[in-house]
Protein backbone atom coordinates (compact mmCIF):
# COMPACT_ATOMS: atom_id res chain seq x y z
CA UNK A 1 0.00 0.00 0.00
CA UNK A 2 1.08 3.18 -0.70
CA UNK A 3 0.89 4.96 2.70
CA UNK A 4 3.31 6.38 5.12
CA UNK A 5 3.21 6.39 8.81
CA UNK A 6 2.05 9.45 10.26
CA UNK A 7 5.47 8.97 12.74
CA UNK A 8 8.24 10.81 11.31
CA UNK A 9 6.62 13.11 9.07
CA UNK A 10 7.76 16.34 10.65
CA UNK A 11 11.04 15.93 8.44
CA UNK A 12 8.79 16.35 5.61
CA UNK A 13 9.02 20.08 3.70
CA UNK A 14 5.00 19.51 3.52
CA UNK A 15 2.43 16.47 3.58
CA UNK A 16 -1.20 16.45 2.95
CA UNK A 17 -2.52 13.83 6.03
CA UNK A 18 -5.52 11.80 4.79
CA UNK A 19 -8.18 11.22 7.97
CA UNK A 20 -9.21 7.78 6.22
CA UNK A 21 -11.65 6.85 9.21
CA UNK A 22 -13.20 10.21 8.21
CA UNK A 23 -13.96 8.79 4.87
CA UNK A 24 -15.06 5.39 6.74
CA UNK A 25 -17.71 7.58 8.60
CA UNK A 26 -18.94 10.26 5.82
CA UNK A 27 -19.49 7.35 3.25
CA UNK A 28 -21.74 6.11 6.87
CA UNK A 29 -23.14 9.65 7.22
CA UNK A 30 -24.23 9.68 3.25
CA UNK A 31 -25.49 6.07 3.41
CA UNK A 32 -27.75 7.25 6.42
CA UNK A 33 -29.10 10.65 4.39
CA UNK A 34 -30.25 7.74 1.64
CA UNK A 35 -30.84 4.61 2.96
CA UNK A 36 -32.75 3.58 0.26
CA UNK A 37 -30.07 3.50 -2.57
CA UNK A 38 -26.39 1.82 -2.71
CA UNK A 39 -23.93 4.69 -2.71
CA UNK A 40 -21.40 5.10 -5.51
CA UNK A 41 -18.07 6.42 -4.21
CA UNK A 42 -16.73 9.20 -6.77
CA UNK A 43 -12.87 8.58 -7.13
CA UNK A 44 -11.97 10.83 -9.90
CA UNK A 45 -8.82 12.97 -10.64
CA UNK A 46 -7.02 10.74 -8.18
CA UNK A 47 -10.42 10.74 -5.47
CA UNK A 48 -10.35 14.65 -5.18
CA UNK A 49 -6.43 14.99 -4.58
CA UNK A 50 -6.59 12.74 -1.78
CA UNK A 51 -5.45 9.63 -3.41
CA UNK A 52 -7.66 7.14 -5.23
CA UNK A 53 -7.33 3.77 -4.23
CA UNK A 54 -7.16 4.09 -0.04
CA UNK A 55 -9.26 6.19 -0.31
CA UNK A 56 -11.34 3.14 -2.59
CA UNK A 57 -10.79 0.70 -0.05
CA UNK A 58 -12.21 3.25 3.19
CA UNK A 59 -15.53 3.99 1.01
CA UNK A 60 -16.04 0.34 0.37
CA UNK A 61 -15.62 -0.55 3.94
CA UNK A 62 -18.05 1.56 5.21
CA UNK A 63 -20.46 0.01 2.86
CA UNK A 64 -19.96 1.67 -0.86
CA UNK A 65 -20.74 -0.76 -3.73
CA UNK A 66 -19.94 1.33 -6.78
CA UNK A 67 -17.13 3.58 -7.98
CA UNK A 68 -17.41 6.00 -10.25
CA UNK A 69 -14.18 7.76 -12.44
CA UNK A 70 -14.63 10.28 -14.93
CA UNK A 71 -11.86 8.77 -17.05
CA UNK A 72 -11.96 4.78 -18.32
CA UNK A 73 -7.75 4.94 -17.48
CA UNK A 74 -8.79 5.98 -13.70
CA UNK A 75 -10.85 3.05 -13.43
CA UNK A 76 -8.95 0.40 -15.19
CA UNK A 77 -6.48 1.82 -12.89
CA UNK A 78 -8.80 1.21 -9.81
CA UNK A 79 -9.88 -2.39 -10.90
CA UNK A 80 -6.37 -3.54 -11.49
CA UNK A 81 -4.69 -1.94 -8.66
CA UNK A 82 -7.24 -1.43 -5.82
CA UNK A 83 -7.52 -4.75 -4.79
CA UNK A 84 -11.00 -5.04 -4.36
CA UNK A 85 -13.94 -7.52 -4.58
CA UNK A 86 -14.94 -8.00 -8.22
CA UNK A 87 -18.71 -7.32 -7.45
CA UNK A 88 -17.97 -3.85 -6.48
CA UNK A 89 -18.98 -2.14 -9.60
CA UNK A 90 -16.43 1.05 -11.29
CA UNK A 91 -17.97 3.00 -14.03
CA UNK A 92 -16.58 5.49 -15.78
CA UNK A 93 -18.49 8.25 -17.93
CA UNK A 94 -15.99 10.60 -19.62
CA UNK A 95 -15.16 8.83 -23.23
CA UNK A 96 -13.37 10.19 -26.65
CA UNK A 97 -13.58 8.09 -29.58
CA UNK A 98 -11.08 5.52 -30.18
CA UNK A 99 -10.70 5.12 -26.03
CA UNK A 100 -10.76 2.08 -24.53
CA UNK A 101 -13.78 0.01 -24.35
CA UNK A 102 -12.75 -4.12 -25.10
CA UNK A 103 -9.97 -3.16 -21.95
CA UNK A 104 -13.27 -1.78 -20.09
CA UNK A 105 -15.21 -5.27 -21.16
CA UNK A 106 -12.93 -7.43 -20.48
CA UNK A 107 -12.38 -5.52 -16.59
CA UNK A 108 -16.07 -5.69 -16.32
CA UNK A 109 -16.55 -1.69 -15.72
CA UNK A 110 -19.87 -0.13 -16.65
CA UNK A 111 -19.30 2.32 -19.53
CA UNK A 112 -21.43 5.48 -19.98
CA UNK A 113 -23.00 6.08 -23.70
CA UNK A 114 -23.92 9.49 -23.60
CA UNK A 115 -24.33 9.18 -27.89
CA UNK A 116 -24.56 7.48 -31.05
CA UNK A 117 -20.83 7.39 -31.59
CA UNK A 118 -20.57 5.93 -28.33
CA UNK A 119 -22.90 3.30 -28.34
CA UNK A 120 -21.51 2.11 -31.65
CA UNK A 121 -17.63 2.06 -30.17
CA UNK A 122 -19.16 -0.06 -27.24
CA UNK A 123 -21.29 -2.83 -29.14
CA UNK A 124 -18.31 -3.28 -31.95
CA UNK A 125 -15.41 -3.55 -29.32
CA UNK A 126 -18.50 -6.27 -27.81
CA UNK A 127 -18.01 -8.59 -30.77
CA UNK A 128 -15.06 -10.17 -30.15
CA UNK A 129 -15.10 -9.74 -26.38
CA UNK A 130 -15.88 -12.68 -24.20
CA UNK A 131 -18.60 -11.32 -22.14
CA UNK A 132 -21.69 -8.40 -22.73
CA UNK A 133 -20.96 -4.64 -22.22
CA UNK A 134 -22.09 -3.29 -19.32
CA UNK A 135 -23.38 -0.06 -20.77
CA UNK A 136 -25.14 2.53 -18.78
CA UNK A 137 -27.22 5.64 -21.03
CA UNK A 138 -26.89 8.77 -19.76
CA UNK A 139 -29.81 11.33 -20.17
CA UNK A 140 -28.94 15.05 -20.15
CA UNK A 141 -31.98 16.61 -18.47
CA UNK A 142 -30.82 20.02 -18.45
CA UNK A 143 -27.32 20.36 -17.16
CA UNK A 144 -26.47 21.18 -21.12
CA UNK A 145 -23.12 19.07 -20.67
CA UNK A 146 -22.85 15.91 -21.84
CA UNK A 147 -25.76 13.09 -22.03
CA UNK A 148 -28.20 12.38 -24.75
CA UNK A 149 -30.92 15.31 -25.43
CA UNK A 150 -34.34 13.61 -24.82
CA UNK A 151 -37.10 13.64 -28.28
CA UNK A 152 -35.48 12.06 -31.23
CA UNK A 153 -31.62 11.56 -29.99
CA UNK A 154 -32.51 9.53 -26.79
CA UNK A 155 -35.50 7.24 -28.99
CA UNK A 156 -32.55 6.47 -31.27
CA UNK A 157 -30.04 5.54 -28.49
CA UNK A 158 -32.30 3.66 -26.93
CA UNK A 159 -33.09 1.70 -29.84
CA UNK A 160 -29.63 0.74 -30.82
CA UNK A 161 -29.01 -0.14 -27.15
CA UNK A 162 -32.42 -3.02 -27.25
CA UNK A 163 -30.81 -4.03 -30.87
CA UNK A 164 -27.65 -4.89 -29.24
CA UNK A 165 -29.15 -6.00 -25.93
CA UNK A 166 -31.00 -9.05 -28.21
CA UNK A 167 -27.96 -9.51 -29.90
CA UNK A 168 -26.22 -10.34 -26.55
CA UNK A 169 -23.58 -7.73 -27.20
CA UNK A 170 -24.49 -5.08 -24.21
CA UNK A 171 -26.82 -5.42 -21.40
CA UNK A 172 -28.27 -2.01 -20.12
CA UNK A 173 -27.00 -1.48 -16.65
CA UNK A 174 -28.18 1.85 -15.88
CA UNK A 175 -30.21 4.85 -16.65
CA UNK A 176 -28.63 8.23 -15.18
CA UNK A 177 -28.07 12.12 -15.47
CA UNK A 178 -26.11 14.60 -13.40
CA UNK A 179 -27.37 18.20 -11.53
CA UNK A 180 -26.80 21.46 -12.49
CA UNK A 181 -27.72 23.28 -9.62
CA UNK A 182 -28.30 21.10 -6.87
CA UNK A 183 -26.21 23.13 -4.95
CA UNK A 184 -29.10 25.72 -4.74
CA UNK A 185 -31.85 24.30 -3.09
CA UNK A 186 -35.38 25.81 -4.60
CA UNK A 187 -33.58 26.52 -7.95
CA UNK A 188 -36.19 25.87 -10.69
CA UNK A 189 -33.94 23.94 -12.76
CA UNK A 190 -33.94 20.89 -10.16
CA UNK A 191 -37.68 20.02 -10.78
CA UNK A 192 -37.50 20.52 -14.35
CA UNK A 193 -34.49 18.30 -14.02
CA UNK A 194 -36.25 15.52 -12.20
CA UNK A 195 -39.20 15.40 -14.35
CA UNK A 196 -37.23 15.16 -17.61
CA UNK A 197 -35.46 12.20 -16.01
CA UNK A 198 -38.75 10.87 -14.95
CA UNK A 199 -39.96 10.76 -18.55
CA UNK A 200 -36.41 9.67 -20.16
CA UNK A 201 -36.15 6.68 -18.29
CA UNK A 202 -40.17 5.72 -18.19
CA UNK A 203 -39.48 5.96 -22.20
CA UNK A 204 -36.54 3.79 -21.85
CA UNK A 205 -38.48 1.05 -19.73
CA UNK A 206 -41.66 1.13 -21.81
CA UNK A 207 -39.00 0.06 -24.57
CA UNK A 208 -37.85 -2.78 -22.64
CA UNK A 209 -34.75 -1.52 -21.00
CA UNK A 210 -34.32 -2.66 -17.33
CA UNK A 211 -32.01 -1.02 -15.71
CA UNK A 212 -30.17 -2.06 -12.90
CA UNK A 213 -30.02 1.52 -11.16
CA UNK A 214 -31.27 4.85 -12.00
CA UNK A 215 -29.41 7.66 -10.83
CA UNK A 216 -28.89 11.49 -10.54
CA UNK A 217 -27.76 12.74 -7.36
CA UNK A 218 -24.82 13.98 -6.48
CA UNK A 219 -23.58 15.28 -3.03
CA UNK A 220 -25.75 18.69 -2.42
CA UNK A 221 -28.70 16.06 -4.04
CA UNK A 222 -27.98 13.50 -1.73
CA UNK A 223 -27.74 15.70 1.10
CA UNK A 224 -31.01 17.88 0.30
CA UNK A 225 -32.90 15.95 -2.04
CA UNK A 226 -34.18 12.31 -0.86
CA UNK A 227 -36.83 12.90 -3.56
CA UNK A 228 -33.68 12.42 -6.40
CA UNK A 229 -32.10 9.54 -4.51
CA UNK A 230 -33.73 6.92 -6.76
CA UNK A 231 -31.40 3.76 -6.67
CA UNK A 232 -27.79 4.95 -6.23
CA UNK A 233 -26.62 8.73 -4.94
CA UNK A 234 -22.86 9.50 -6.20
CA UNK A 235 -21.64 11.52 -3.58
CA UNK A 236 -17.91 13.08 -4.42
CA UNK A 237 -16.92 16.29 -2.88
CA UNK A 238 -19.07 15.55 0.57
CA UNK A 239 -17.37 11.86 0.71
CA UNK A 240 -14.09 13.95 1.30
CA UNK A 241 -15.89 15.74 4.35
CA UNK A 242 -16.01 18.94 2.24
CA UNK A 243 -19.85 20.92 1.64
CA UNK A 244 -20.60 21.57 -1.89
CA UNK A 245 -21.57 24.81 -1.10
CA UNK A 246 -20.93 27.56 1.93
CA UNK A 247 -24.76 28.49 1.14
CA UNK A 248 -25.84 25.06 2.07
CA UNK A 249 -24.21 24.43 5.34
CA UNK A 250 -21.11 23.65 7.07
CA UNK A 251 -19.72 20.41 6.65
CA UNK A 252 -20.44 19.46 10.58
CA UNK A 253 -24.01 20.57 9.59
CA UNK A 254 -24.53 17.42 7.76
CA UNK A 255 -21.94 15.18 9.70
CA UNK A 256 -19.44 15.44 7.59
CA UNK A 257 -15.62 15.53 8.64
CA UNK A 258 -13.02 17.33 6.27
CA UNK A 259 -10.75 14.03 5.43
CA UNK A 260 -7.15 16.00 4.52
CA UNK A 261 -5.01 18.18 6.27
CA UNK A 262 -2.28 20.34 4.50
CA UNK A 263 0.72 21.49 6.45
CA UNK A 264 4.53 22.30 5.76
CA UNK A 265 7.25 22.80 7.98
CA UNK A 266 9.01 26.26 8.29
CA UNK A 267 11.82 26.46 6.18
CA UNK A 268 13.22 30.04 7.47
CA UNK A 269 12.37 32.19 9.97
CA UNK A 270 13.92 35.23 10.04
CA UNK A 271 14.29 39.37 11.67
CA UNK A 272 13.62 42.20 8.77
CA UNK A 273 13.33 45.77 8.90
CA UNK A 274 9.96 47.77 8.62
CA UNK A 275 10.04 48.70 4.97
CA UNK A 276 11.13 45.50 3.33
CA UNK A 277 9.83 44.60 -0.01
CA UNK A 278 8.29 41.26 0.31
CA UNK A 279 8.41 38.65 -2.57
CA UNK A 280 7.94 39.11 -6.40
CA UNK A 281 6.87 42.11 -7.25
CA UNK A 282 7.13 43.49 -3.48
CA UNK A 283 3.67 43.34 -3.24
CA UNK A 284 3.70 43.20 0.69
CA UNK A 285 6.29 45.79 2.77
CA UNK A 286 6.12 45.05 6.36
CA UNK A 287 5.18 47.97 8.33
CA UNK A 288 7.59 47.79 11.00
CA UNK A 289 10.52 45.47 12.12
CA UNK A 290 8.89 42.42 12.09
CA UNK A 291 9.77 38.41 11.49
CA UNK A 292 8.99 36.53 8.21
CA UNK A 293 8.46 32.74 8.01
CA UNK A 294 8.92 30.93 4.90
CA UNK A 295 6.54 28.03 3.85
CA UNK A 296 7.65 25.96 1.62
CA UNK A 297 5.03 25.19 -0.78
CA UNK A 298 3.65 27.17 -3.93
CA UNK A 299 1.44 26.94 -6.70
CA UNK A 300 3.37 23.60 -8.32
CA UNK A 301 2.08 22.21 -5.57
CA UNK A 302 -1.19 23.50 -6.19
CA UNK A 303 -1.46 26.65 -3.31
CA UNK A 304 -3.63 29.22 -6.13
CA UNK A 305 -1.68 31.69 -6.62
CA UNK A 306 -5.04 34.07 -7.01
CA UNK A 307 -4.93 33.62 -2.67
CA UNK A 308 -1.58 35.66 -2.67
CA UNK A 309 -1.94 38.39 0.27
CA UNK A 310 -5.03 36.65 1.77
CA UNK A 311 -4.44 33.03 2.51
CA UNK A 312 -4.61 31.95 5.80
CA UNK A 313 -2.05 29.62 7.56
CA UNK A 314 -2.21 28.53 11.15
CA UNK A 315 0.92 29.00 12.99
CA UNK A 316 1.50 28.77 16.60
CA UNK A 317 -1.72 28.99 17.03
CA UNK A 318 -2.12 32.42 15.48
CA UNK A 319 -3.62 32.80 11.77
CA UNK A 320 -1.43 34.37 9.92
CA UNK A 321 -1.53 35.83 6.13
CA UNK A 322 0.01 35.34 2.69
CA UNK A 323 2.63 38.23 2.94
CA UNK A 324 2.87 39.40 -0.97
CA UNK A 325 2.87 36.97 -4.00
CA UNK A 326 2.65 32.81 -3.70
CA UNK A 327 5.21 31.81 -5.96
CA UNK A 328 5.85 28.22 -7.86
CA UNK A 329 7.40 26.77 -4.80
CA UNK A 330 6.86 28.98 -1.79
CA UNK A 331 5.44 31.69 -0.05
CA UNK A 332 5.96 33.83 3.05
CA UNK A 333 3.96 35.30 6.22
CA UNK A 334 4.60 38.11 8.63
CA UNK A 335 4.68 36.83 12.11
CA UNK A 336 4.60 39.69 13.75
CA UNK A 337 7.85 39.78 15.89
CA UNK A 338 6.80 36.16 16.89
CA UNK A 339 10.27 33.54 16.77
CA UNK A 340 8.61 30.23 15.86
CA UNK A 341 11.86 27.77 14.80
CA UNK A 342 12.37 26.62 11.92
CA UNK A 343 10.77 23.20 11.67
CA UNK A 344 6.98 24.82 13.11
CA UNK A 345 4.62 23.60 11.78
CA UNK A 346 2.60 25.72 9.36
CA UNK A 347 -1.38 24.31 8.78
CA UNK A 348 -3.05 25.57 5.42
CA UNK A 349 -6.19 23.37 6.27
CA UNK A 350 -8.10 21.09 8.18
CA UNK A 351 -10.93 20.32 9.17
CA UNK A 352 -10.61 23.02 11.76
CA UNK A 353 -11.18 22.14 14.96
CA UNK A 354 -7.40 22.64 16.01
CA UNK A 355 -8.18 26.36 14.83
CA UNK A 356 -7.12 25.77 11.77
CA UNK A 357 -8.41 27.51 8.67
CA UNK A 358 -10.72 25.01 6.16
CA UNK A 359 -10.56 24.00 2.46
CA UNK A 360 -13.25 26.81 2.73
CA UNK A 361 -11.60 29.43 3.92
CA UNK A 362 -8.90 29.24 1.43
CA UNK A 363 -11.25 28.71 -1.65
CA UNK A 364 -13.07 32.30 -0.75
CA UNK A 365 -9.66 33.66 -0.44
CA UNK A 366 -8.90 32.05 -4.04
CA UNK A 367 -11.88 33.24 -5.38
CA UNK A 368 -13.59 29.51 -6.08
CA UNK A 369 -14.54 26.59 -4.11
CA UNK A 370 -13.33 23.95 -2.04
CA UNK A 371 -13.24 21.38 -4.61
CA UNK A 372 -10.75 23.17 -6.48
CA UNK A 373 -8.24 23.80 -3.36
CA UNK A 374 -8.04 19.90 -2.51
CA UNK A 375 -8.09 18.48 -5.94
CA UNK A 376 -5.48 20.18 -7.31
CA UNK A 377 -2.83 19.54 -4.45
CA UNK A 378 0.28 18.59 -6.51
CA UNK A 379 1.67 15.45 -6.89
CA UNK A 380 5.12 16.62 -4.87
CA UNK A 381 2.97 16.87 -1.59
CA UNK A 382 3.11 13.33 -0.15
CA UNK A 383 -0.29 11.96 1.21
CA UNK A 384 0.28 10.24 4.62
CA UNK A 385 -2.63 7.96 5.41
CA UNK A 386 -3.66 8.05 8.83
CA UNK A 387 -6.63 5.23 10.63
CA UNK A 388 -7.68 7.05 14.02
C1 LIG B 1 -17.97 14.65 -10.06
C2 LIG B 1 -19.26 13.98 -10.29
C3 LIG B 1 -20.07 13.58 -9.22
C4 LIG B 1 -19.79 13.97 -7.79
O1 LIG B 1 -20.06 15.34 -7.63
P1 LIG B 1 -19.99 16.00 -6.17
O2 LIG B 1 -20.59 17.34 -6.33
O3 LIG B 1 -18.53 16.06 -5.83
O4 LIG B 1 -20.73 15.11 -5.29
C5 LIG B 1 -21.19 12.84 -9.49
N1 LIG B 1 -21.53 12.52 -10.76
C6 LIG B 1 -20.78 12.92 -11.82
C7 LIG B 1 -21.21 12.55 -13.19
C8 LIG B 1 -19.63 13.66 -11.63
O5 LIG B 1 -18.91 14.04 -12.68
Amino acid sequence: MNERAAQGTAALRARAEIDLAAVRANVRTLRGLAPGAELMAVLKADGYGHGAVPCARAAVAAGATWLGTATPEEALALRATAGLPDDVRIMCWLWTPGGPWREAIDAGLDVSASGMWALDEVTRAARGADRPARVQLKADTGLGRGGCQPGEDWSALVAAARRAEAEGLLRVTGLWSHFACADEPGHPSITAQLTRFREMTAYAERQGVRPEVRHIANSPATLTLPGSHYDLVRPGVAMYGLSPSPELGTPADFGLRPVMTLSASLALVKHVPGGHGVGYGHRYTTPGATTLGLVPLGYADGIPRHASSSGPVLVDGKWRTVAGRIAMDQFVVDLGGDEPAPGTEAVLFGPGDRGEPTAEDWAQAAGTIGYEIVTRIGSRVPRVYTDA
